[in-house]
């Protein structure tokens, strides 16, 4: 960070909210990677363009008061950050996450800003959440939770203003009880929420969309580099949507998934771990990982983070969530083989992690770019649900290979531009960031 411009307007926010450590680590990143930007366009300073790109619109926070299973009164923090709606309503999920607060909300809704723009669909950025935690909840805690939280929320989304969908936590079941709720309180609006389930008006494929969508993207850095995923091994962290999608996509494409895991265990098998029976754990049941064990005996359990083995692998794809991925543990990727990192979560490997894979010529797939899958495809559910129409799941899926495609073809324009070897993640920023000016100064100071 060099550019004066560029570390005043840090140095500002980081005395202005020091605890907000997710968020200026983001902002951080972001900012080193568009100085070069910066730096060819002077008048940026005087138009305020950082300044006004890092101050979200507004930041709902909203008490949610639910009655548990034992009739005891419970109260969480709910909030909705609108971040940025430049390019079309606020768009984001939600997290219910106990770790979730304004700063890892933030983090999330402007990362959504750049991401949402490479989709090349007209969607702003925002995201929300509460620091519910749903693991061990029953269906009727989760309903009840559900409920009281888009009592308040309905007052300030609808389908042209800010559309919700799900993150960590938040799923087909939980938007369907918050639509469920959102009817009973405001006109019926099938576009206010997306990854909805199906018969309530979801679109095919959004469920699978970033997992494919993550696969999607790696072959385009594969084939880049003159690579396939054929024989590959390819350690995936997570075991959610996002992972198992991912995993089933990579063995449809002749790769090895030979690891998975959950926020306590890693399974690892190298002959490849068999997908139905973490279906059947995870996305079916809520189970834990290591009970994978039970089923299929060859499989090694490991207790902690997957990143702290030695796993040989030529890939690796977090999916699980913020920084996940240390320095140390990126050296490790880098000593046990790894060549490719895409990133199904948002921001799972931190700055150092990040300079790690640069000094190594890893090729490197951020979340921003690569899992943007997820949210196309809600873009897509939200034009399907305004034309009154479905689309098969054939249909979504050419649509999203293309998204992806498209979305690689942004970023090797930037990384050529700016002569970025192969780290897609400054390239993906500099890309949406160029796109994001453009619009912001079309609109006046806004
Ligand atoms: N939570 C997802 C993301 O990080 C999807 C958001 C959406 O579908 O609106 O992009």
């Amino acid at each position: 960070m060099t550019l004066a411009y560029i570390s005043r307007v840090y140095q500002e926010l980081e005395s202005r909210l020091p605890h907000e450590t997710e968020y200026l680590q983001a902002v951080k990143e972001f900012l080193d990677a568009v100085e070069p930007v910066i730096e060819a366009h002077p008048e940026y300073e005087k138009e305020a363009v950082l300044e006004r790109l890092i101050e979200p619109e507004r930041i709902i926070s909203f008490r949610v008061p639910w009655v548990d299973g034992n009739g005891n009164v419970q109260v969480n923090r709910g909030y909705r950050v609108q971040f940025n709606s430049l390019n079309g309503p606020y768009k984001g999920g939600l997290r219910f996450h106990p770790s979730v607060n304004q700063s890892i909300l933030k983090f999330l809704g402007f990362e959504q800003i750049f991401k949402n723009i490479l989709t090349g669909l007209p969607i702003g950025g925002g995201k929300g959440g509460s620091d519910f935690n749903p693991k061990g909840k029953s269906d009727a805690e989760v309903m009840r939770f559900c409920q009281s939280f888009m009592t308040e929320l309905s007052r300030h989304i609808g389908a042209d203003v800010d559309v919700p969908a799900g993150d960590i936590g938040v799923g087909a079941r939980e938007i369907g009880y918050l639509y469920g709720q959102y009817k009973r309180l405001q006109v019926p609006t099938a576009g206010v929420l997306t990854g909805k389930p199906i018969p309530a008006g979801g679109s095919n494929g959004r469920t699978e969309a970033t997992g494919y969508g993550l696969v999607y993207f790696l072959n385009e850095m594969l084939s880049e580099a003159g690579e396939s995923l054929k024989g590959k091994k390819v350690i995936i962290s997570g075991s959610g949507n996002v992972a198992y999608y991912a995993a089933r996509k990579v063995e449809s494409f002749g790769g090895v998934v030979v690891s998975l895991s959950d926020s306590n265990h890693a399974v690892y098998d190298e002959n490849g771990i068999d997908l139905d029976i973490v279906k059947q754990l995870k996305v079916d049941g809520r189970e834990r990982i290591s009970r994978y064990a039970e089923f299929n005996a060859e499989a090694t359990i490991i207790e902690g983070s997957v990143w702290n083995t030695d796993i040989q692998a030529d890939i690796a794809l977090p999916c699980a969530t913020q920084n996940e991925i240390n320095q140390a543990q990126a050296e490790r990727l880098a000593t046990n083989g790894v060549k490719f990192v895409a990133e199904g979560a948002n921001m799972p490997s931190d700055s150092k992690a990040i300079a790690v894979y640069r000094q190594h010529g890893i090729h490197y797939g951020p979340g921003k770019a690569a899992n943007a899958g997820g949210v196309a495809v809600s873009a897509l559910e939200m034009s399907q649900n305004s034309m009154r129409l479905r689309w098969d799941a054939e249909r979504v899926d050419e649509e999203l290979q293309q998204i992806m495609k498209n979305i690689f073809a942004q970023c090797l324009n930037a990384r050529d531009a700016y002569d970025l070897g192969s780290d897609y993640g400054k390239a993906a920023d500099i890309a949406s960031f160029e796109q994001v000016v453009t619009l912001l100064l079309l609109h006046g100071v806004v």
